[in-house]
């Protein structure tokens, strides 16, 4: 994969170390020096278009997630995997539908309609399918709860809500933004060098995010379908259930499914872009509520993936966070029970294990002159001390290996 030169010194080093997320801040903040674009093997990259202004470099170089990971500098208790936190419940949406139709227990669409309905604000940003590539997202403002609704689910593929955010902000309608983990971490260290951020975001959402994968993961699912990917007119990852059929459909009436397990595990999780396997805050740590799957633990010690009504994590992390949740809950908008934090150890697995190892793929990465995003106040360091040696020692050679053979 080739990185484009911009006329941007940051997002040119970020390309060049593969470390881009795709948020599109960049995009949204440069007056359209720089634009958002698909780069094989199907991740959103920005390109240039003329060169950024002084200005504008130095907001991309202060939020850009790729460049700066923003701390969790919160005073609420902190867990080295699971982040900063105030409540940490399981729930989900007391409104059957929008519990049946979210990812998990549709937590994330509830709070973001009890938003809109309070007045809290005025529109919902987020993303929903392309009409034109329905595996791929594209950015969409919510302002009614039957759009919210619509745009529930995971969608496992390339999203940047970031691209238009300078206008946003210029039109100064309060809105709620629900995106991952490195999207919230580019407003908040945006809202650091730009005091609109505060006043017209008053509640940003996101989730735990295993990685990106690629567009290439989601036409490797369909072509195990029986399908090719042009004739697919409609495309939902999961939802519908918990965790939900990934499901392909055709103008001709045709459906391919798949279980999530399958999907995510066979496919998905092995077309995850780099910047992926160096996150140190993939839990929304600096979002007011992240959302998660509160998966139940099996015999195995693993997460089991029966289909069952939906069940949300649901930690707040700021004290608006846990306000507003604490307010929708006595709305009956949404149903939470406390859950003792040492039980997401079992729920997530996976993301307990990226983070210890992010230490060791880090030194690979200076190893092999590298660059690396700034990552101060994450417990990265307390986090890589719960590893086992051998198993850092060989996420250190793997990594080298494949930035060596340019296989990342
Ligand atoms: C790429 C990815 C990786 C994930 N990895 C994990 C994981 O490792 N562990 C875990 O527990 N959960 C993971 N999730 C989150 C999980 O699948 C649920 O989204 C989360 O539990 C919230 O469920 P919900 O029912 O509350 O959300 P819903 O009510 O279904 O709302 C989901 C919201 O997320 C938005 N959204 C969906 N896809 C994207 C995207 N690609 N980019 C930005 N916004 C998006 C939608 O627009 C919608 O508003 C991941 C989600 C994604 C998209
Ligand atoms: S991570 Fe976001 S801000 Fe940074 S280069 Fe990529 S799209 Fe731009
Ligand atoms: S794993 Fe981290 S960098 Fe990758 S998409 Fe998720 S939050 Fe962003």
């Amino acid at each position: 994969m080739t990185a484009l030169p911009t006329g941007s010194a940051t997002v040119n080093r970020v390309l060049k170390g593969q470390l881009c997320t795709g948020c599109g801040l960049c995009a949204g903040v440069s007056d359209g020096a720089l634009t958002m674009t698909t780069e094989a093997p199907g991740y959103a990259r920005p390109q240039g278009v003329a060169s950024v202004s002084a200005q504008n470099e130095k907001r991309i170089a202060a939020a850009c997630p790729g460049a700066q990971v923003a701390p969790w500098t919160t005073e609420a208790n902190r867990h080295i995997s699971w982040g900063p936190w105030i409540d940490c419940m399981t729930g989900y949406a007391t409104d059957p539908t929008i519990r049946h139709g979210g990812s998990s227990g549709g937590a994330i669409s509830a709070l973001a309609i009890h938003a809109l309905r309070t007045g809290l604000v005025e529109k919902v940003l987020h993303i929903a399918p392309d009409p034109d590539h329905p595996t791929r997202n594209i950015l969409a403002w919510s302002t009614t709860a039957e759009d919210v609704l619509d745009r529930a689910g995971s969608r496992y593929a390339a999203s940047s809500p970031l691209a238009t955010i300078d206008a946003a902000l210029d039109e100064g309608r309060p809105f709620a933004l629900i995106g991952k983990p490195c999207d919230i971490s580019a407003l908040r260290q945006l809202a650091k060098v730009d005091p609109r951020v505060d006043r017209i975001v008053p509640l940003t959402l996101s989730f735990f995010c295993g990685g990106l994968p690629s567009h290439a993961g989601a036409d490797r699912i369909i072509r195990s379908m029986g399908l090719q990917p042009d004739e697919v007119t409609a495309f939902r990852y999961r939802g519908n259930g918990w965790p939900g059929l990934t499901i392909a459909d055709t103008a001709d009436g045709r459906q391919g499914t798949m279980q999530y397990e399958h999907s995510w595990g066979g496919h998905l999780s092995k077309e995850v872009q780099f910047r992926c396997k160096i996150c140190p805050d993939a839990v929304g740590g600096v979002a007011d509520i992240a959302c998660a799957d509160a998966w139940y633990g099996g015999e195995s010690g693993y997460p089991q993936f029966e289909e069952q009504a939906g069940r949300s994590l649901i930690m707040t992390r700021t004290d608006r966070g846990s306000a507003f949740l604490n307010d929708a809950m006595s709305k009956a908008v949404v149903e939470a029970q406390p859950l003792n934090i040492a039980e997401i150890d079992l729920m997530q697995p996976s993301q307990a294990r990226r983070k210890r190892l992010v230490a060791a793929r880090l030194m690979a990465c200076r190893l092999t002159a590298q660059p690396v995003p700034r990552m101060k106040q994450l417990c990265v360091g307390e986090a890589s001390r719960t590893a086992a040696f051998t198993e850092s020692l060989k996420n250190m050679l793997g990594t080298i290996r494949r930035i060596t053979t340019n296989s990342r």
